[in-house]
């Protein structure tokens, strides 16, 4: 395996999959593919997927994919099986191999939109929508800002905490296309001093970031640590970091805790980490102008956790 991506090599790997290709095929990610009239583009109705790749082994494939099996169920857009999407990303991560190399870390995204209004692209439901993945290295800034501390500020996500069950209708833990209040957020907090969001219900519960989970650490009165994270019942994503940190913090003897936690709780905690899967755990050093002890070594041991991901590295062919 190639140690650094080569010159001549492409920069980026795209796999369509359609009814025709079930298995996936390759396409060239610089040239115009969708029509002007998919719905993931005119509406951003579609899901997505976003998942790291280290030395050829895609972290925590089977949670992505079931996620993105949720998140299909919830906005009801058909989506090729899951057996297509693990060749897709096979296929993907074999074109880099073929053209020079792999990578040392690649993030996938996988992107399945409604299709074109009217016109479903095949008249089985698996196939009918627009459907592909995209592998592209970690740019470089990712990976020199993973586990760097940063500053994040409390805003008001306009809903309350229990929207995800008197209005269903929101989709609110599906990870949808619809990210542009996300990006929004971000801007904001970026223009006001900040490097990140944390949202709260405007009944005041802490809900997540706008692409990653939070989770708190603190200790019992026997000093055992206790990991927290806000409870799903808010109607936000369930994070696959979040769950792999949790299930290697288990197997280590620790305690878990969901929430619901309030902005008192957050900045009581001795730290708070921001997780997703591409950018990590972020370990956050201040909210708004409440100051947090950063812990190198709990952020190495968090790092570690996720590196476990004993059960769920996708096997390669080689
Ligand atoms: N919450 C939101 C809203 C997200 O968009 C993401 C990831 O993109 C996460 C949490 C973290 O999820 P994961 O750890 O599975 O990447």
């Amino acid at each position: 395996m190639a140690e650094h991506f080569q010159e001549d090599s492409v920069s980026s790997v795209a796999v369509r999959i359609d009814a025709e290709h079930p298995q996936g095929v390759l396409f060239d990610p610089h040239q115009p593919q969708l029509r002007v009239t998919d719905l993931g583009v005119v509406r951003g109705d579609g899901v997505f997927e976003t998942m790291l790749v280290i030395d050829g082994a895609v972290r925590k494939l089977t949670p992505h994919l079931n996620r993105l099996r949720r998140s299909a169920d919830i906005t009801e857009i058909g989506i090729p099986p899951e057996e297509s999407w693990r060749a897709a990303i096979q296929l993907g991560l074999e074109e880099f191999r073929t053209r020079g190399g792999l990578p040392e870390q690649l993030s996938i995204r996988l992107t399945a939109t409604r299709g074109v209004d009217g016109e479903p692209a095949s008249e089985d439901p698996q196939f009918a929508g627009t459907y592909w993945a995209l592998l592209a290295p970690v740019p470089a800034t990712m990976l020199a800002s993973r586990g760097k501390p940063i500053a994040v500020t409390l805003l008001d996500r306009g809903y309350r905490s229990d929207a995800a069950e008197q209005s269903p209708w929101l989709m609110l833990s599906a990870k949808t296309l619809s990210y542009a209040v996300n990006m929004a957020a971000g801007r904001w907090a970026r223009q006001h001093g900040f490097d990140d969001v944390i949202f709260l219900s405007s009944d005041g519960q802490v809900l997540e970031a706008p692409t990653s989970t939070v989770l708190m650490y603190s200790e019992d009165a026997e000093g055992t640590p206790v990991l927290t994270t806000p409870t799903l019942n808010t109607g936000i994503l369930p994070g696959t970091s979040q769950g792999a940190i949790f299930a290697a913090a288990e197997r280590a003897g620790w305690k878990l805790a969901y929430g619901p936690v309030t902005p008192e709780d957050l900045k009581a905690a001795p730290h708070v980490w921001l997780l997703s899967s591409v950018r990590l755990a972020s370990p956050v050093n201040r909210i708004d102008d409440h100051q947090l002890e950063v812990s190198t070594e709990l952020t190495a041991t968090l790092m570690d956790f996720l590196a476990q991901d004993l059960a769920e590295t996708y096997p390669t062919e080689d």
